[in-house]
């Protein structure tokens, strides 16, 4: 060989295609749909906290994180010293596929999961194993029916992106019982805030009662924090314990903690977010509905709304509609989701300029 090689699986990795960047008609507003940020931003006291961070960038961070996860442990009732923070939820997930994963193995995602698992699990030179869902759906018993001996961990995100589906705790629990229990089962928790239903939890509690569930959470999403990359996981003591000899020493800013620190405290904010979400949830996929097109009703800070095949009203055609009017969803041809988009929940100003977008779209001869 004459250059370097990449290992195995790495080339088979499809490259990642983030959110489209906007171009818009010229004087419109641009509105970003396209990746779940909040239209909030963070909490003015995170902003705050980070703020005063900059009269020591000299110092390196503490290295365990230690007051964001003593901030974190308080927030949840958790042990801090079964949490780890990371560079964003990304950083987690792939410090887990490294830890547990190699040439050889499987791991199992979900048919429009989200697309950092099969990443992770590639480029440590396993195989990813992709089950079939039901109604955009999570589906455990396809799950569990792709499980052979080879399979050393489960990717499930809960609710989904993108989907903005869920299952009750329930089926969380049935999975984890009829998993092997070699089987590492990670339970990303990215949008459990904006949940609000009585059979869903997020999964603190199947942490506690086994030796092989961990909880994966963001501060990206609810928290506005997304610049900073800031994410955390909940885990029993063998496997944080097996995650920290390989996680960079340094691995979160000081910046970022404290910002985290301030975000998580602030349960005010928080709620504003919440409330709105939710209102605005249920006004976008009635009013959506009522223009004939389906929405996969949603638990999350986003919705998916599917367009028809007919020539002159794909999901194609709305976006490239709905762009130059600066309103920028999300194309979901990588997610297998070719007819459908994702709609990020934004102000009531972005909310209503996409139902009247969507309206005269439809409208159209
Ligand atoms: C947004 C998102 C995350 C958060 O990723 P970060 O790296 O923490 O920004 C994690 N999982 C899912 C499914 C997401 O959609």
């Amino acid at each position: 060989m004459s250059r370097p090689v990449p290992k195995p699986g790495i080339l088979d990795i499809a490259p990642y295609t983030p959110g489209k960047s906007p171009v818009a008609e010229p004087g419109r507003k641009v509105f970003k749909l396209s990746a779940n940020e909040t239209p909030f931003g963070p909490s003015p006291r995170a902003i705050e906290a980070y703020k005063s961070a900059a009269d020591h960038l000299e110092d390196y961070p503490e290295g365990t994180s230690r007051v964001l996860r003593e901030a974190i442990g308080r927030s949840f009732g958790l042990d801090p010293d079964r949490i780890i923070c990371g560079a964003g939820s990304d950083e987690i997930l792939n410090l887990l596929a490294h830890t547990y994963l190699g040439p050889g193995d499987e791991a199992i995602s979900t048919a429009h999961g989200f697309l950092v698992y099969p990443i992770a699990t590639m480029a440590n030179g396993a195989s990813n194993v992709v089950a079939p869902e039901v109604d955009f759906t999570c589906d455990v018993d396809a799950i569990l029916k792709a499980v052979t001996p080879r399979t050393k961990l489960v990717w499930l995100a809960n609710p989904n992106n993108p989907t903005g589906t869920y299952i009750p705790f329930d089926e969380v629990k049935r999975l984890r019982a009829g998993l092997p229990p070699n089987v590492l089962l990670v339970l990303d928790a990215a949008y459990a805030d904006y949940v609000s239903r009585n059979d869903y939890e997020f999964g603190i509690e199947l942490v506690a009662t086994t030796d092989n569930t961990v909880v994966t959470h963001t501060f990206s999403k609810i928290h506005g924090l997304a610049a900073l990359r800031i994410g955390w996981m909940f885990g029993p003591a063998q496997i944080v314990d097996a995650v920290n000899r390989i996680r960079g020493p340094f691995n979160v800013s000081t910046p970022a903690m404290l910002a985290a620190v301030a975000a998580i405290e602030d349960t005010a904010h928080q709620q504003m977010s919440r409330t709105h979400t939710e209102k605005w949830r249920n006004v976008l996929t009635d009013e959506i509905g009522k223009l004939g097109l389906k929405v996969t009703p949603s638990v999350t800070n986003f919705v998916l709304i599917h367009f028809p095949t007919t020539p002159g009203k794909t999901a194609v055609e709305a976006d490239a509609f709905l762009t130059k009017r600066g309103l920028v969803l999300r194309a979901l041809a990588n997610y297998k989701l070719p007819h459908a988009l994702r709609m990020t929940i934004g102000t009531e100003e972005a909310n209503l300029l996409v139902l009247d977008g969507l309206r005269d779209f439809m409208a159209q001869p």
